[in-house]
């Protein structure tokens, strides 16, 4: 179709088969299944066990550093799952629910794009079966925890602890970590004081919020393997210190069991269906800086055993998402990737090269509409230093040229020929936008050979080295980096780290997505710089540091003309409107 419609036309315009026939297509048993209603289910863990075949061929979708728009990995992991189905394979896709904050922000849906969409469309970008809003109260119900814990014990004396089978626990009110979420852009609710009002609404003191996806929770939903490591994760969670300085844990306060419970749906993964009819995994969503930005350890393992290729999206470019895929979710899930499909597109690549600033919402600047092979060489460098930061790990990178209908046949040739230059073992056009699965056929033919080449994976640094070794392996061989400066602040958390003996974790660098480096105004290939760390915070319940580079927003704001202004619902037919 040309030019082709909407993301939610496509979506709401597609034929959505009932996700039981769905389901038994692949081969899942309807007793393992919870359904919501027609179009969605939740699978149980006990499929976990179900596998009598060799797991599905375990393919990762990334992407060059993007521009601001998203360069379409999503839209390439759900066009590749359809593609390969395509070729007669089962194939499957596995990716993140998105937080509400961005649907009604500025990002829109995530559910894919073009005729590469995952649907109901809708349920997919709003509420889904829950998850998102049982992590939040899971959440808030160990911060009222804390509070309430400091309100008792500013009154009472150890004895009266004692008396009731508890210990006092002497929190630092200054030291708690654990703020509050809502899933929501609200500014307004970074920094706010609470416990205003009597004696008994207190106590009072400066708190924050954060957006529910930056829960320490998601993070874990991601990575947890079963119920039981799920309980023993959330019990390790660190809130805050007690005034002699030693960790205060949930299951100190007594509440690691309470907000299992209120999780224990959440972690069944969610399935639905791609636009041809091919199973889609929908489970988890963590922030992709201050956490993994991975979709769920169970999901994929569950997928695994009822696809013979299993797609998944790892959050921003190659330097974090892919990065954080095969160093903290392989590394914890023993999974082993076969393939890394590197999206790449003209346009991001000419803004490399020098082309101006894009900006969501504003028109683009013509060099993006006409052929400018200039730009498009310099830019990229980009490229292929993503493609020699995937190859350090052992995988075969094939790069899938994401086609914009501006794109010419001499763009599209330079870059494929600079990808194959620069190590990849394939690179590849793709059409999946405007054609589903029909235009990621060469693709997937591709992505399917690059399965099969002999591979060595291996992570990229070893966690018995020190914390500021692994820092220093990501600042030069990920981020192209001289070295790093550590701040006063960050030597003294990881001393600290070190003396509590959480220097065995991975990292979790939290870190601009808009460049290889820690500033989104250097672009292409930054050199010759230091990758300053500001502070070091630990997950010790996820099971990771994340040190900071530069400021990182755990709670976004709304712009001035936020997408939800776009956003109806027609009062007769119940279709929404405005939803992209
Ligand atoms: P990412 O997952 O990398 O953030 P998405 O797959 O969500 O990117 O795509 C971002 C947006 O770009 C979506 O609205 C999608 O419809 C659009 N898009 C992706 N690929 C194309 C394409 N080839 N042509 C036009 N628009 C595209
Ligand atoms: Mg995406």
């Amino acid at each position: 179709v040309n030019p082709v419609p909407s993301d939610l036309d496509i979506a709401q315009s597609a034929v959505v088969k009932p996700i039981l026939e769905i389901a038994n297509k692949f081969g899942i048993d309807i007793d393992d299944l919870i359904l919501y209603g027609t179009e969605k289910a939740k699978v149980k863990l006990s499929a976990l066990n179900k596998s009598n075949k060799k797991p599905a061929k375990y393919i990762d979708v990334t992407a060059i550093t993007p521009t601001p728009l998203g360069e379409g990995k999503t839209t390439t992991t759900v066009g590749l799952t359809d593609g390969i189905a395509k070729l007669g394979k089962k194939s499957a896709c596995a990716i993140r629910q998105p937080s509400m904050g961005p649907t009604f922000g500025i990002k829109g849906g995530a559910a894919g794009g073009g005729y590469s969409q995952i649907v109901p469309m809708e349920d997919f970008n709003l509420h889904l079966t829950g998850d998102l809003h049982a992590i939040t109260a899971a959440h808030n119900l160990c911060s009222a925890a804390i509070d309430a814990r400091l309100h008792h014990e500013a009154r009472w004396s150890d004895s009266f602890f004692e008396k009731r089978g508890m210990k006092k626990l002497n929190i630092e009110p200054t030291s708690v970590t654990w703020n509050r979420v809502v899933d929501i852009n609200d500014r307004c609710l970074r920094n706010i004081t609470i416990g205003k009002g009597g004696l008994g609404d207190g106590p009072i003191r400066e708190a924050h919020f954060d957006i529910t996806v930056a829960s320490e929770l998601m993070a874990i939903l991601a990575l947890t393997t079963d119920l039981k490591d799920m309980r023993e994760r959330i019990g390790k969670i660190v809130v805050a210190m007690d005034k002699s300085k030693n960790p205060i844990t949930t299951e100190d306060l007594g509440v690691a069991g309470a907000m299992t419970v209120l999780m224990k749906d959440g972690i069944q993964p969610n399935i639905m269906q791609t636009m041809e009819e091919n199973l889609a995994f929908v489970h988890a969503g963590p922030f992709a800086n201050i956490a993994h930005g991975n979709s769920s350890i169970i999901a994929d393992k569950i997928a695994s055993n009822y696809c013979d290729y299993l797609v998944t999206e790892s959050g921003f470019a190659a330097d974090i998402g892919m990065e954080k895929f095969f160093d903290i979710k392989c590394r914890q899930s023993g999974l082993v990737p076969d393939a890394v499909v590197l999206v790449a597109t003209v346009r991001a690549l000419k803004m490399h090269g020098g082309g101006p600033k894009v900006t969501p919402g504003r028109d683009l600047d013509s060099v993006y509409k006409e052929e400018n092979l200039e730009l498009l060489e310099e830019g990229c460098k980009n490229m292929s230093a993503h493609i020699k930061i995937a190859k350090k790990f052992g995988i075969p990178v094939v790069v899938g040229i994401n086609q914009f209908h501006t794109d010419t046949e001499n763009e599209l040739e330079l870059v494929k020929k600079i990808a194959l230059e620069s190590g990849a073992y394939g690179a590849v056009v793709t059409n999946h936008w405007a054609e589903g699965g029909d235009g990621a056929k060469d693709l997937a033919e591709v992505v399917i050979k690059a399965c099969e080449e002999e591979h060595d994976f291996k992570f990229l640094y070893d966690l018995d080295i020190s914390i500021k070794d692994k820092i220093e392996v990501l600042a030069k061989e990920v981020y192209g980096a001289d070295g790093v400066e550590f701040s006063p602040e960050a030597l003294s958390k990881i001393s600290l780290y070190e003396k509590l003996g959480y220097d065995k974790f991975p990292i979790c660098m939290a870190k601009s997505h808009l460049s290889l480096s820690h500033d989104p105004k250097l672009k292409n290939v930054p050199k010759g710089y230091i990758f300053p760390i500001t502070d070091i915070r630990a997950s010790v319940g996820a099971g990771f540091l994340y040190p900071l580079a530069g400021d990182v927003r755990t709670m976004p704001g709304l712009s001035s003309k936020p997408a939800y202004m776009n956003i109806d619902i027609d009062t007769d037919t119940g279709k929404i409107t405005g939803l992209f």
